[in-house]
């Protein structure tokens, strides 16, 4: 099946004070019509980057050094900021974090859901404002509450309305940038079970970026896992948590709090998160890994299929270059 969006070998350098940082170096996934994909890594992996340039959201400093981005097979302008702006929301939209700093203090929220709906939609103020209603009710807020300012509502009514938002223009993809992570416990699985919700109702698919795997668990099917710009680790989800394959997978995993089986302190990973100015030779990872060889200090590993997924890792290459199964 064709897929909905394809991201091929897709790098992209940030310019730094005259120093060119790579943060993602040729990302390659595709994402089908009504999946739901969690993109996980410590910060500096290059999942908000990869979001961001799938959504035409790439900031001014950035350059699309290689690759392409294609959304129903047609090549996306994501490098051209002015003819990106007609996919901008339409085709792909995003929900950020803090939805504080991303509202407008100043304005009923009513106001700011219909707004795109006027300038992207070319729809009058009434029709916008009789579509910011029933995205009110979608996302479940009382639409007597859209008369209120940002400040008067709790952060999980915040973050409801920047889905509100994000739906506004009708996308097929919905990016959800960290968008539980300032939110308590309770009102987090609350927006992921909305999430979910809107997800099968309005048939979208769904990129979640985060750095928590145990958010991923709750509502994707499928996860990427980044590391110092590369996908590591591609999977479904039921299948990497049963049997990770690289080994920094396996950490982020171990490094989950699992209360019923007693394990209630998280164990972090050691070592630093990448340093993309500093970038290691060889596997990015193996200055922190426990089952780092010779080879992997020298020798970049590629990303294969491995089983139904993808992994790049030296573990499982065979002397002939074919994946196998290593149990480190
Ligand atoms: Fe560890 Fe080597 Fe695999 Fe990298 S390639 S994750 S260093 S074993």
């Amino acid at each position: 099946k064709a897929p909905l969006l394809d991201v091929n070998c897709l790098s992209v350098d940030y310019g730094l004070k005259g120093v060119s940082l790579r943060a993602i170096d040729r990302v390659s996934f595709a994402l089908q019509a009504g999946e739901a994909v969690g993109l996980v890594g410590e910060s500096g992996s290059g999942k908000t980057t990869t979001a961001m340039a799938i959504a035409g959201l790439l900031s001014p400093n950035a350059r699309v050094s290689s690759g392409e981005v294609r959304y129903r097979g047609s090549r996306l302008p994501i490098d051209d900021d002015a003819a990106m702006r007609p996919h901008r929301w339409c085709e792909t939209s995003v929900v950020f974090q803090g939805a504080m700093n991303a509202l407008n203090p100043v304005h009923r929220i009513i106001k700011q859901i219909a707004e795109p709906c006027m300038l992207k939609l070319g729809m009058s103020r009434g029709e916008a404002t009789a579509r910011a209603r029933e995205l009110l009710g979608l996302v479940g807020i009382p639409t007597d509450r859209g008369s209120a300012y940002p400040h008067e509502l709790s952060g999980g009514m915040r973050q409801r309305v920047m889905i509100a938002m994000a739906l506004a223009c009708r996308p097929s993809i919905v990016i959800g940038d960290e968008p539980t992570t300032a939110l308590d416990v309770i009102t987090q699985a609350q927006i992921l079970k909305l999430l979910g919700e809107l997800r099968s109702r309005l048939s979208l698919a769904l990129i979640l970026i985060t750095h928590d795997l145990s958010v991923v668990a709750e509502c994707c099917d499928r996860v990427m896992i980044m590391y110092a710009g590369r996908i590591v680790e591609d999977g479904t989800v039921a299948e990497i948590f049963a049997q990770p394959k690289h080994p920094y997978t396996r950490l982020l995993i171990e490094s989950i709090p699992n209360p019923a089986s007693g394990k209630k302190m998280i164990r972090p990973i050691p070592g630093d998160p990448p340093n993309l100015v500093n970038r290691p030779s060889g596997c990015a990872f193996h200055p922190r890994c426990p089952s780092a060889m010779g080879v992997c200090g020298t020798e970049v590993p590629s990303l294969d299929q491995f089983g139904r997924g993808r992994v790049a890792c030296h573990l499982h290459r065979s002397s002939r270059g074919d994946k196998v199964a290593v149990h480190a």
